[in-house]
């Protein structure tokens, strides 16, 4: 396959190879070209270039164009999860998992971009006319992570490429091969040229030059808090627009009275799922007293039944953590919840001794003021802690700077809206592990970003809103 960067539909080669590493492994597995300062900036003027001709485009055509990339990925769907596997550490499954869901997020757009609806207000002023349009904002430059490295790319070149902006993409330099599939689905479909552009390199370098040159008009970013914190300084000074999806530290609150089924079931998804890497990954799992034993007891069984391997050899269940930074944040929060008196219940050791993997942790009798109680984990580590009454629980779980997203399990219909309500976070899920669809409204509140992405929020991020008010003419 390709490992060059797509740039004004050509593949273009570059400066100093990204190493592209396997988290199962440790190995290299494949050299990516970087781009140039100067690069990013012609691919820049290329997109401007597109802009016109794009946007002119009737929706329903855009529309096509999206369907003919879902098309094609969806027939390389085997293969680009593999690769997605290979650099991410993912397991199999949940790799396909991603691709269909990256197919979904393309036709979800496609159908939505049919319907960027303006409107036309009651006037105030006999004879007066006004009316709400729609524009597409303009060149978009997109940043995205390597948790989830290709669906969290197509949510955001996907919906921006539909409102009529041509788009930029820098996916993580530690997965930028199934992003590089991707735009060989794209370059497959014969869009017009400069319409999609993917480049790797230096972050800091393509997010300053991103920042600065004036003809990109917005950047959507999915990463840490604190790099979000830096394009938030850098995009004062041009008042550039930004979306932000950053860290999350989501609570779950098991009740008394939830269906302790569902309710492990739910925890083990919201925690073990994509290895513990989650931005909405169960951080804080609070489980009232009269459910603690029984719910302990099962999840604990439950999460020292999981396999943990190489996610390309047969049905496993968790892979290894992305890299020995990351191995080393989640024992670094072992070893300091156990000095404050936490109980290792399942797990709480490297294993093996090639490549990156944390043997699946539960962790009771958490104290609040331990590490993984206050910082996101990214790793699958599951600290649990006892609460009595429901205000207490809703009091821990917003204790936190971050509000991406929170868990609740109950089967009591007035305390699914109440808690509901009240829990702060851009997603919630009411026995549910895994609340984000491709059509409905996912993002942050506090320090967890700026903005929503996918359902029709998702296409309303790339839009102007202009208001027209015709006079009256005699
Ligand atoms: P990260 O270090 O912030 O990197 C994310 C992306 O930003 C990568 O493409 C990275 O490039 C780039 N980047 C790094 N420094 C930059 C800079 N100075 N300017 C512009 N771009 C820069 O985050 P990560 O470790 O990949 O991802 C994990 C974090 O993302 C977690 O905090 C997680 O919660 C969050 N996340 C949030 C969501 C959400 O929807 N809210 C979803 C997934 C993940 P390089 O790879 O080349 O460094």
């Amino acid at each position: 396959m390709q490992t060059q960067n797509y740039l004004n539909g050509q593949w273009v080669g570059g400066g100093e190879p990204i190493d592209v590493v396997n988290p199962a492994t440790g190995e290299s597995i494949a050299k990516v070209a970087s781009v140039s300062r100067e690069q990013v900036r012609k691919a820049l003027d290329d997109s401007q270039a597109a802009f016109e001709g794009w946007r002119s485009l009737p929706a329903k055509a855009r529309a096509d164009y999206l369907l003919a990339i879902a098309d094609n990925l969806n027939k390389r769907s085997d293969e680009v999860a593999r690769l997605m596997t290979m650099e991410n550490g993912k397991p199999l499954g949940q790799s396909k998992g991603e691709v269909a869901g990256s197919v979904d997020h393309l036709r979800w757009f496609a159908e939505e971009c049919r319907r960027a609806y303006g409107r036309i207000i009651p006037n105030q002023v006999a004879g007066k006319r006004h009316l709400v349009i729609k524009s597409p904002v303009g060149v978009v430059g997109a940043i995205a992570p390597w948790n989830f490295p290709l669906i969290l790319s197509v949510r955001k070149v996907a919906p921006a490429m539909a409102a009529g902006c041509p788009t930029i993409l820098k996916p993580a330099s530690q997965t930028p091969l199934c992003n590089i599939a991707f735009a060989e689905c794209v370059h497959d479909a014969k869009l017009p040229k400069g319409v999609f552009q993917l480049i790797n390199g230096s972050a800091s370098m393509i997010g300053d030059e991103l920042l600065k040159n004036p003809i990109c008009k917005k950047i959507t970013f999915t990463g840490s808090t604190e790099v979000g914190k830096k394009l938030i300084q850098g995009a004062a000074h041009d008042v550039k627009k930004l979306s932000l999806e950053l860290g999350g530290h989501a609570p779950v609150i098991v009740f008394d009275d939830a269906d302790l089924d569902r309710a492990v079931r739910g925890v083990l998804d919201a925690k073990f799922r994509n290895t513990g890497q989650s931005c909405i990954a169960a951080n804080r799992i609070y489980v009232q007293a009269g459910i603690y034993d029984r719910f302990v007891a099962a999840f604990v069984e439950k999460t020292k039944a999981l396999k943990t391997g190489n996610g390309l050899e047969d049905e496993q269940d968790v892979g290894p953590v992305v890299n020995e930074k990351g191995l080393q944040f989640a024992l670094d929060q072992i070893k300091d919840a156990k000095k404050r008196g936490a109980k290792v219940l399942a797990g709480g050791k490297r294993q093996g001794n090639k490549g990156f993997f944390l043997e699946p942790t539960v962790l009771g009798e958490v104290p609040d003021d331990a590490c993984c109680m206050i910082e996101e984990t990214f790793a699958p580590v599951a600290p649990i802690v006892k609460f009595r009454t429901e205000d207490e629980a809703i009091k821990k779980a917003n204790n936190s700077p971050f509000g991406l997203s929170a868990y609740a399990f109950t089967t009591n219909l007035d305390r699914m809206f109440r808690v509901a309500e009240k829990l702060e976070a851009g997603t919630i899920g009411i026995n549910d592990g895994v609340p984000s669809t491709s059509n409905a409204p996912f993002g942050g509140m506090k320090q967890s970003g700026w903005g929503r992405e996918l359902g029709s929020e998702g296409l309303e991020s790339f839009l102007e809103t202009k208001h027209v008010s015709i006079g009256v003419v005699e």
